[in-house]
Parts: structure tokens; C-alpha cells; sequence
């Protein structure tokens, strides 16, 4: 795979950052997972609008933009591969242990490697850790996951595959790597952006073109749901077939069928909505 490092093309094997790199250090970066079908990326500008933004958040340089989008077409173009999953990563870059990181400049780098599509359903468990709404990281797509990681291995040892997050007014909040969406009453909701979830692209569209409403909701609306469904770039709208081990009566129920339908017709039309 050809990965693009700080301005230049290189062979994975030989691409290197430093062991003083901040991101590495200290979590102290930015980064997009983007999906590129045939050699597109799709929704490449609300993609490198968030970066932009996330790096705002943690106080990084603002990225260049137009650089990003050569790197972006570079690899591609120099590993065609017909669903690939595009990454991202904007650090703040070099600097040795005590130094200042204001002196040091961002790394970038874009890599690419192969995907599938995820499975129409999946299954989900609820975690006893919240999401900070009101966090300095509330709704930055930084590189600091680990909390992320820890749920999932705890959805893991459940025999799921998500985990669902509520935040610290216990209200339902986002999955480690997706937004959530539930039915009541027939209506389709999403939590708002104020409960501390990450501004999901999928999630965006979906509510764009389906008028699904955001909704502050209790974490136990879970329980109550006709039918639940996540997004992410690389899932798309994937129903929940069962989440803390209660089966949902339907998966994909009629409103997460027909939300997939909208979302797979309205995006093979447009690659960059
Ligand atoms: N929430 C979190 C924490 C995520 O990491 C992601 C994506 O990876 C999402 C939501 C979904 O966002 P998107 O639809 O932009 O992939």
C-alpha cells in the first residue's frame, strides 16, 4: 500500500513517524475514516470540514485543506481497489519530550486498505461509562479513542459488537464508532448534537433525508424501542437485531428499511453530498 506522509508518497513498509510524534505521545490529534468506492471518496467535503473543525477543537494548526484533498486523490489513485477505507490522521506532530508543542509542525498522513460492507444487523449492548457532554473532547473526532477501545471489548466479551454510550445526564448518546437512532411510537429520533455525540456524517444525511428528528432521549429508550439502528461511514444504516440481550421484534424493521433504502439511493447518486 502507498501511504502519503507529510507531502510525499511512500511504500507502507518505509513510512515512519516519530516516537516523539504528539499523536503518539499524548493522543494529541485529529482523523476521518472515509469510505471511497472505485477511487471516490464519498462526502470527502463534510469529511475534511469536520477534520478542520476537530482540529480547531484541540487547538491544532488549521490544516490545509487543498493539501489534504491532494493526498487524498494521490493514494487513491496510487492503490485502486473497488471499496476502500480512506484514513485520515492530522497530528500535532514532532515534539521532544518537554518540549513546547507550538514549535513543532502538524503530521498528516493518508493510508488507505481494502473494506467490505458490514452486515445489515448487528447487535449492541449498553455500557456503564458515559460520554462527557461537556468535555474540552465533546464532538472532536481526536485520536484519543481508547475509551472507545475499552468499550468495545467490553461489547466484545458480551457477544456484541457495539456498545452504546448514554451521557452524564444519563440520556442516550452515540455507539464507539456510530450514531445511534431509535423508533417510538413510530417516529424515527437521534440524540442532538448537545448530548456530547460525535457530528456523524451518516447520521447528518440520514437525518437530512429521512427528516428524522433530534431528540434529547433517556437512556432506557433503548428498552422501549421498536427498532434501533446505528450509522457510520462504513456501516451505512445498520439495524440493531438486539441490544443489553433483548431481541428487537423486527430487524431491519419498516422505518430502518426504508431509512437504508433512502440512504443507499441518495448516496450512490451523490459521492459528495
Ligand atoms: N460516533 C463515533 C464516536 C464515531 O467514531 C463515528 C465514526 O467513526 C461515528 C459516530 C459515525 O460518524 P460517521 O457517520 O461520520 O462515520
Amino acid at each position: 500500500m502507498t501511504i502519503w506522509l507529510n507531502g510525499s508518497l511512500y511504500d507502507e513498509d518505509s513510512a515512519r513517524v516519530s516516537v516523539f510524534d504528539h499523536g503518539l505521545t499524548v493522543g494529541d490529534g485529529v482523523f476521518e475514516t472515509l469510505k471511497a468506492v472505485h477511487g471516490s471518496p464519498f462526502a470527502l467535503t463534510r469529511h475534511l470540514t469536520r477534520l478542520a473543525a476537530s482540529a480547531r477543537g484541540l487547538g491544532l494548526p488549521a490544516p490545509d485543506l487543498d493539501e489534504v484533498r491532494r493526498a487524498c486523490a494521490a493514494v487513491l489513485d496510487a492503490n485502486p481497489m473497488p471499496l476502500g477505507r480512506l484514513r485520515i490522521t492530522y497530528t500535532g506532530g514532532l515534539a521532544p519530550l518537554g518540549s513546547d508543542r507550538e514549535a513543532t509542525d502538524p503530521t498528516l498522513v493518508v493510508a488507505l486498505g481494502p473494506t467490505t460492507r458490514r452486515p445489515d444487523t448487528t447487535t449492541a449492548v449498553t455500557v456503564p461509562w458515559t460520554r462527557n457532554e461537556r468535555g474540552a473532547l465533546a464532538g472532536l473526532k481526536s485520536t484519543s479513542y481508547a475509551e472507545n477501545v475499552v468499550a468495545l471489548a467490553r461489547a466484545r466479551e458480551h457477544g456484541a459488537t457495539e456498545a452504546l454510550f448514554a451521557n452524564t445526564a444519563d440520556e442516550l448518546c452515540e455507539g464507539t464508532g456510530s450514531n445511534v437512532f431509535v423508533v417510538l411510537d413510530g417516529e424515527l429520533h437521534t440524540p442532538p448534537l448537545a448530548s456530547g455525540c460525535l457530528a456523524g456524517i451518516t447520521r447528518a444525511l440520514v437525518v437530512e433525508w429521512t427528516g428524522a428528528h433530534e431528540t434529547t432521549l433517556p437512556a432506557d429508550a433503548l428498552d422501549r424501542a421498536e427498532e434501533i439502528f446505528l450509522t457510520s461511514t462504513l456501516r451505512d444504516v445498520q439495524a440493531v437485531r438486539a441490544v443489553d440481550g433483548r431481541q428487537l421484534p423486527t430487524a431491519p424493521g419498516p422505518v430502518t428499511a426504508k431509512a437504508a433504502r433512502i440512504f443507499e439511493e441518495r448516496s450512490a447518486a451523490d459521492i459528495d453530498p
